[in-house]
């Protein structure tokens, strides 16, 4: 299987750390707001290579984060006069709704930044004590030329960072390309207890904590959208290396931009629209069909006439299922005949990740299964490896069965929403707590703070 690495800006052979074994981690969202359509995309692309990996009998541990203490969510709490912990709480919540509704299969780990704040720390102090960060006036940062590597990821030149920093000239630094690690507190914002006094962390330490955390120093993919190369994925590599003098990812992946009827998507041309918005008017699936229709590392253009074009696409799918006895389709063993289609399939999509060459393969078999010419029985097998294969690219979620892990799902959001109350208690911010208390009261949801914590039982 072949993986382009932004790494070395070329299409390299996946080899796994351990044989059989994918680690793997993207970058969530901070939530500071409703997700927008293009980072559905990421989101949606790397659902995607953790199902490819499955279907093909990998072990994944897909992590994705979620940033909840940010520079955006403070101005957001402003904004809205509450606490910035309801800002993160609200729209976390509306992150795995969202999430959800895009058909996206929960990842393995989530943790929120605030959750690891020791760890942070911790590692910051680390990268001081090696004299890879330094203080200044209760402001942290990493040294960039305390590193031969800085840079390598993004391809920029130390200089071009230097004339980019230069407009926003801070003398605290001793280096133009140096970043903040962890940030003094200014009045009235979150904080937390540090060496340096109290403040809060940079996004990037935030992200390279989580993921060694559940994946080990060094893992085997690291993905985002392409606007995080510089600086986020940089900065997260730069520490990594001050630290172990080893990469923090042997794999980077990169989705590319996403552009709105052929312009950039932003607030100020009235073109931004959130993944909340695009799925109240489309189905989940029409969304991804559209996505995997491009190649993820091309820019993709979201335009009605393209998506109204995925519409009609899938309905050729649920056509060639309709053609036959479905249930035939499900409960049939694989009949053979149709291998030669699966070795397509996994031929585009060893080819890093050609998601529109393996939907040609499924254009196939739908019209395969819908053909008059050919007996039942051979219309059935190619109607059950277009289901067979769909699935590995996460279509057909509405023809499974009620999945089996919604209790599961169900556990951790109740748990997830409780890590909020214990974060909100935290602050003493007892009327979020008391809040989320009630709330999940009015659903069935008891909660009783124990010594040991907060337990909660369905009331029946
Ligand atoms: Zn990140």
């Amino acid at each position: 299987m072949k993986i382009y690495n932004t790494m070395s800006r070329s299409k390299e052979e996946f080899v796994p750390i351990k044989p059989g074994k994918v680690k793997l981690y993207a970058c969530g969202p901070t939530v500071y707001n409703y997700f927008h359509i293009g980072n559905a995309r990421a989101f949606l692309f790397f659902d995607v290579v953790r199902r490819y990996f499955e279907f093909r009998g990998m072990e994944v541990t897909y992590v994705q984060n979620i940033t909840d203490i940010d520079d955006k969510i403070i101005a957001q709490a402003i904004e809205e006069g509450i606490p910035f912990s309801e800002v993160a709480a609200k729209y976390t919540f509306a992150f795995l709704e969202d999430a959800k509704r895009l058909g996206l299969k929960a990842p393995h780990f989530q943790p929120r930044a605030t959750g690891v704040m020791p760890e942070i720390i911790a590692l910051i102090h680390a990268l001081q004590k090696s004299g890879h960060a330094y203080e200044a006036d209760g402001d942290v940062y990493f040294a960039t030329a305390s590193i031969s590597q800085y840079g390598s990821l993004s391809g920029k030149k130390v200089e071009e960072q230097l004339a980019g920093a230069r407009v926003a000239e801070n003398t605290k630094k001793r280096n133009a390309a140096d970043f903040t690690l962890w940030k003094r507190a200014k009045a009235g914002e979150p904080e937390w207890d540090s060496p340096w006094g109290k403040g809060r962390p940079g996004w990037h330490s935030e992200c390279v904590v989580m993921s060694r955390q559940y994946l080990g120093e060094t893992f085997d993919i690291h993905g985002g959208g392409v606007d995080l190369v510089f600086p986020h994925h940089e900065n997260e590599q730069a520490q990594a290396y001050a630290l172990t003098g080893k990469p923090l990812a042997n794999y980077w992946m990169h989705n590319g931009f996403l552009n709105i009827e052929g312009e950039k998507m932003s607030k100020s041309l009235n073109n931004f629209f959130t993944a909340r918005e695009i799925l109240a008017e489309y189905d989940a699936e029409v969304i991804r069909f559209f996505f995997l229709s491009k190649h993820y590392r091309s820019p993709i253009d979201f335009n009605r006439e393209l998506i109204a074009e995925s519409a009609r696409a899938l309905k050729n799918f649920h056509a060639a299922f309709k053609s036959v006895d479905f249930l035939q389709v499900q409960d049939s063993p694989s009949i053979g005949g149709y291998e030669s289609a699966e070795r397509e399939f996994n031929e585009a999509m060893d080819d890093d990740f050609n998601t529109a060459k393996a939907i040609a393969v499924l254009f196939e078999l739908a019209h395969q299964a819908k053909s008059a010419e050919l007996p039942m029985p051979e219309r059935i097998a190619a109607a059950h490896m277009l289901y067979h294969l769909g699935g590995a690219l996460g279509f057909f979620q509405s023809l499974e069965e009620p999945a089996q892990d919604i209790n599961h799902l169900t556990e951790d959001l109740i748990n997830l929403i409780i890590s909020y109350r214990v974060s909100a208690r935290t602050e003493k911010n007892w009327a979020l707590s008391d809040k989320i208390r009630d709330d999940l009261k009015a659903l069935g949801v008891i909660l009783s703070d124990t010594k040991e914590g907060c337990t909660w039982t369905v009331e029946t």
